[in-house]
């Protein structure tokens, strides 16, 4: 029997895609071996990935001047290879409306020169940036911004606009596939895979081809993006099992009709769960600005945190795990990412307003 894993990652996967890889764990496709034990240069493995990238070119609308790179290190990791491969000597901007963006933003420091073009620290996170909070560096050699805030709720769905000719940087980790995204608006996409796309292990980096070359010289020959591009993203060993298992996702993904029907179930699901909040009369509360309300992450708190315990236990109960929030916000996050049932969200909505009902 499986629960419901509200967390934020390492996240749900599809049921059915587990029982897959469980059914072909030993013996993949009559090879008597499975692809953990496989050879990354044989032709088995190599039709594993040219298939991913091949579903995810076709699932995101990738336009064919970008690359499509599965590497490791996490997101974090590209925190650093970003302003290593991209600066090429200049300034970065970046705008900071997160704990995960001014993570990013640290992180770049330690590279080279980076502005901080914008926060909303000062509101606690609540809000994106408007247009004229933002001060833009037309020369800046890209523009950072973490377009799904994992731990404080908030989802960009109006880009900001960018000066012409700075190539747009985004963190989607925590929303890649979760709704059709424009890609040629942005001049890179990296995301962790252990939200919505696998196993941990694997991140993976879209980047248009005319940002390669620009790498600066100490760069690692595995963090430089033009050396695994002109390597199909196989100078060293990649992580074949997540690359594996990824692509079973995009198939699962295609067989749901795309990325329009699965937002169409996303966006069902958040507003059971922001409708509960918002119905409670103040019992739950997310300080998240309606129109930037993640449909992934959904932080709330109980108006007195005394009862965040009973929640816990009574959730864990009606077998609904991982919906601590996270350290620094506190309360509850229900993460319900694309393997997240409308089942496992009603079960939600239902503790929600029956533990409301005798409480308040
Ligand atoms: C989870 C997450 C990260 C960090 O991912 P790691 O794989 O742990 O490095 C970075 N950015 C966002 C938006 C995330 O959700």
């Amino acid at each position: 029997m499986r629960i419901f894993n509200f967390s934020a990652g390492p996240a749900v996967l599809p049921t059915a895609v587990l029982e897959q890889v469980r059914d072909e764990l030993l013996d993949w496709h009559g090879t008597g071996m499975g692809i953990m034990e496989m050879s990354h240069r044989g032709k088995d493995f190599s039709g594993v990935i040219h298939e991913a990238e091949a579903d995810l070119r076709a699932l995101m609308g990738i336009p064919s001047n970008y690359r499509v790179l599965f590497l490791q290190g996490g997101a974090t990791q590209q925190f650093a290879q970003i302003p290593m491969n991209l600066l090429d000597g200049r300034s970065a901007d970046y705008v900071v409306t997160g704990a995960w963006s001014k993570k990013a933003y640290k992180e770049a420091q330690h590279v080279g020169n980076v502005r901080l073009a914008g926060s909303t620290e000062g509101d606690g996170f609540s809000r994106l940036p408007v247009a004229h909070e933002l001060k833009l560096d037309p020369q800046a050699a890209y523009l950072h911004v973490c377009t799904n805030e994992t731990i404080h709720g908030v989802e960009m769905f109006d880009l900001p606009e960018v000066p012409v000719g700075v190539p747009l940087v985004a963190d989607m980790s925590s929303h890649i596939l979760s709704r059709p995204m424009d890609v040629s608006r942005y001049g890179l996409i990296y995301a962790g895979a252990q939200k919505n796309i696998g196993p941990a292990g694997l991140v993976l980096v879209i980047v248009r081809e005319d940002l390669l070359g620009k790498a600066s010289t100490i760069t690692p020959s595995v963090m430089n993006y033009t050396t695994m591009a002109d390597n199909g993203s196989m100078l060293n060993t990649p992580p074949t099992f997540g690359i594996y298992l990824a692509g079973l996702i995009f198939k699962n993904l295609k067989a749901q009709g795309g990325l329009a029907a699965v937002e169409e179930a996303n966006v069902a699901k958040a507003k059971r769960v922001y409708d509960t909040i918002d119905g409670s009369g103040g019992f739950y509360r997310n300080p998240v600005a309606v129109e930037c309300r993640s449909r992934m992450n959904v932080p709330f708190t109980l108006s007195d945190p005394a009862l965040d315990a009973a929640f816990l236990a009574e959730a864990a109960e009606r077998k609904l795990v991982g919906l601590k929030g996270h350290k620094s916000v506190g309360g509850m996050r229900a993460s319900i990412y694309n393997a997240m049932s409308l089942e496992g969200v009603e079960a939600l909505v239902a503790l929600m307003q029956d533990f409301a009902a005798r409480k308040a």
